[in-house]
């Protein structure tokens, strides 16, 4: 990595440990894994066996107890590696998934599910978004049946990242009442005789699988309910903006990854007689990159530390989640284009950085959804939704 962008991490001891577990998966890994639909089980592993799964997790079930912002470097420097959102992907819900479990489950809840999230022996699914209601989830349909001391789930959800490897969803379904507060949440193990689950063909990250979930009667005993019944959205609700910060560092580090390509590139390559990088139509895209995606890390770290003091963030978070994810998608396109022709092809990784760097701008919240909330909650405007 140049010297340039390596200041944009924070150079501790633990980006340090974590760059060099990731020099350990090339991008040759990440392209084959993404080319092939294949889950990286093999870094998900590494990164279980190195503890890094339960860095934000209680000390109490074997976690390490530190913060977001751990989590955060943690995320970035694996994005950065070149593994991009297929590499955060893939060990995001172990790292922070269980989060609402953490906040309002038992401690017999907590006992049970988190070491083995922790450990990487069980890998959960987070089913939230159905194909009738999308952003609006006071629309949810998905139901969840008491009957006697388990609920039988019922319903469509769409877009379920890890299906596919997953033993356990974290899910959200109606109990009763209509709107958010008639949403509960459930731990459930993902029997797959109650559950098909589809993989969607999409644009990009195919390492990391996304799917339709058809759930026909999935039963999930009383005791895996998180909270009580309704309050499924509220619970949710204390992991947004953690969740937002973990989202934004990832995006840094993708941004960060297709820069140091670039910039290899137009140090070495020679067209007309000189390094395609001694031109300013070159550098200046890519020097504009780097500015916003430091301003971009700058405002994702304030927020997490405002987030580990216990101080409220959400304006913080929302944006920089919002910065994060159109620096990067800058960067990658200005990666693209310096690399020419090069950069259309898969051997140069920008072109598979560059179609991941779209997921940021669309989820786990769009972009309009977060200059809604800036505009309601942070500048006082009329609800415009
Ligand atoms: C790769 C990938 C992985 C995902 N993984 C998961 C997962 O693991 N679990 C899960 O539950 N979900 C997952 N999602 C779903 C994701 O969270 C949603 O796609 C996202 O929240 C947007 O919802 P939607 O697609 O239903 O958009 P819609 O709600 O249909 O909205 C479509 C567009 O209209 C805009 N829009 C809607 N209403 C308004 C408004 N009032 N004002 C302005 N604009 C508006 C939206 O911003 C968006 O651009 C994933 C999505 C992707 C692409």
């Amino acid at each position: 990595m140049s010297s340039g962008i390596d200041e944009a991490f924070a150079s501790d001891a633990l980006t340090e440990s974590v760059r060099r577990l990731c020099a350990d998966f090339p991008a040759e890994y990440w392209r084959t894994a993404d080319e092939q639909h294949r889950f990286p089980v093999e870094f998900r592993q590494a990164v279980a066996d190195a503890g890094y799964l339960g860095v934000a997790m209680p000390e109490a079930y074997g976690g390490s107890g530190l913060g977001i912002r751990e989590a955060a470097l943690i995320l970035k420097a694996i994005a950065g590696s070149g593994a991009g959102a297929s590499g955060t992907s893939a060990v995001h819900m172990n790292i922070f998934g269980l989060h609402p479990v953490v906040a309002a489950g038992t401690e017999d809840q907590k006992a049970r599910f988190l070491p083995p999230i922790i450990s990487g022996e069980h890998h959960a699914c987070f089913a939230v978004t159905e194909p009738n209601s999308g952003l609006d989830t006071g629309k949810l349909e998905t139901v969840a049946r008491r009957d006697g001391d388990r609920y039988l789930i019922t319903g469509r959800k769409i877009w379920i990242s890890t299906a596919q490897i997953a033993s356990h969803m974290l899910i959200v379904a109606r109990t009763g009442g209509e709107g958010l507060k008639g949403l509960s949440l459930f731990y459930a193990p993902l029997d797959r005789s109650k559950v098909e689950i589809r993989e969607i063909d999409k644009m990009g990250r195919a390492a990391v699988d996304s799917n339709m979930l058809f759930i026909e009667n999935l039963e999930v005993p009383v005791e895996n309910r998180i909270g009580a019944e309704g309050d499924g959205f509220r619970i949710l609700l204390h992991g947004l903006n953690p969740e937002r910060i973990l989202v934004a560092a990832g995006c840094i580090g993708l941004g960060l990854a297709a820069l140091e390509k670039a910039t290899v590139y137009a140090r070495e390559r020679e067209v007309f007689g000189r390094p395609i990088g001694a031109n300013q139509g070159v550098a200046h895209p890519l020097a504009e990159a780097w500015a916003k995606l430091e301003a971009a890390d700058a405002l994702m770290m304030r927020a997490a530390a405002l987030y580990d003091s216990g101080q409220p963030c959400g304006p913080q978070a929302n944006a920089a989640k919002y910065m994060a994810a159109e620096a990067s998608f800058a960067a990658c396109e200005a990666a693209v284009l310096t690399l020419g022709g090069m950069g259309y092809a898969r051997e140069y990784d920008v072109e598979r950085l560059f179609r991941e760097s779209m997921i940021g701008r669309i989820a786990p919240v769009s972009r309009q959804m977060i200059l809604n909330f800036i505009a309601e909650k942070v500048l006082d405007l009329p609800r415009s939704y």
